[in-house]
């Protein structure tokens, strides 16, 4: 399945949970979650229908795949990885997706949503190690220090973000280390559980694939 072009408000709409698409509007009243919390369309203002067990795992999964803003193949591929590797499937799932490159550049507040964090990755902004890395789905390694490229410090986002840095500093993620003198993001350690979205079933994923 291609790019998901549907308006990223009615995703949220449609699944009735706010999956943070649209970066600082998705923490204010503009919310389409605050302003219409019912699904899109003629008959969403008189609430969901009732859904089988099989329509609520596909929208676990769905909500999943759009929250991390991955493709279907994207995401069965690395549902598929994490499976073959065994352990707490669920729990492991969402750490290899939290673990992704353009996840850490959203986590760590260098980009406001995931959107943008992929489109600053694929545009070659960023260093892991000294070396260039422009794979969004990149899993980093713990003690792997993420910089923004001397060439890239010119840019008008690039510029403004040590004072963004700072005035996010109360809401850093406990396993990166922002610097944001530095401009640079440690990974401290894995992501522990109080640091998943514990609001993805997991297990409703796993019931889904595994049919
Ligand atoms: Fe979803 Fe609200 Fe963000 Fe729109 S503004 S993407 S409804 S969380």
């Amino acid at each position: 399945m291609g790019k998901n072009l549907d308006a990223k408000c009615k995703q949220c709409r449609r699944i009735g949970e706010k999956l943070l698409l649209k970066g600082e509007r998705c923490s204010s009243a503009k919310c389409a979650m605050v302003k219409r919390n019912y699904p899109p369309g003629f008959h969403g203002p008189k609430g969901k229908k009732r859904l089988t067990d099989y329509g609520l795992q596909l929208i676990e999964k769905q909500k999943a795949r759009r929250y991390y803003g991955l493709t279907e193949g994207q995401f069965k591929i690395s549902f598929d990885k994490v499976q073959r590797k065994g352990g707490d499937v669920g729990i492991n799932f969402l750490k290899f997706l939290e673990m992704r490159l353009d996840n850490v550049i959203y986590r760590s507040g260098i980009a406001s949503s995931r959107t943008l964090a992929r489109q600053l990755v694929n545009h070659g902004h960023f260093k892991i190690n000294d070396r260039k890395v422009n794979i969004p789905s990149y899993q980093v390694k713990v003690g792997q220090v993420i910089k923004i490229k001397k060439s890239s410090l010119n840019n008008k986002y690039f510029k403004m973000l040590p004072e963004k840095l700072k005035s996010l500093a109360s809401e850093q993620k406990s396993w990166l280390g922002t610097d944001a003198k530095e401009l640079s993001v440690k990974v401290l350690h894995e992501p522990r559980i109080q640091d998943l979205p514990l609001n993805i079933k997991t297990h409703m994923i796993i019931e889904y694939y595994s049919k």
